[in-house]
């Protein structure tokens, strides 16, 4: 099975091919994806439940998006501290949300119905 989504990732001066494949075998390792840096690809097993594709996908895209803002391999990370990291995810999230609207609205779409959401509102409080 192959889910429907655009099979390109925009960061702005370039942009990584998105490519689903059977990553069950390979190296001996269960991976679910992973996202070659060098020749800016990802990869994603699309033999997943379709929540865990999409956290897979966003997965891989935050690595891309990291890399792109200095936070590259975990041995070259440097000390960093809450108003950093929230300063680059947010910039990050923006940038990215804005070059690849489909892209984010298919890791966002909904995956049940409403009633799951419906039920933290009734539950009601102590008076
Ligand atoms: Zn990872």
């Amino acid at each position: 099975m192959e889910f429907k989504h655009p099979d390109i990732l925009h960061i702005g001066f370039k942009s990584y091919k998105i490519v689903q494949k059977d990553l069950s075998d390979e190296d001996g390792v269960e991976l679910y994806g992973y996202v070659d840096l060098t020749t800016n690809v990802i990869y994603l097993d699309p033999s997943q439940e379709s929540i865990d594709y999409k956290g897979t996908m966003l997965h891989e895209i935050l690595h891309v998006g990291f890399n792109l803002f200095g936070l590259g391999d975990d041995d070259e990370m440097p000390g960093i501290r809450n108003e950093f990291l929230t300063t680059i995810t947010s910039n990050m999230m923006q940038m990215l949300v804005t070059l690849n609207p489909e892209l984010f609205e298919f890791i966002f779409s909904r995956e049940t119905p409403p009633e799951s959401v419906e039920n933290v509102y009734n539950i009601k409080s102590n008076e």
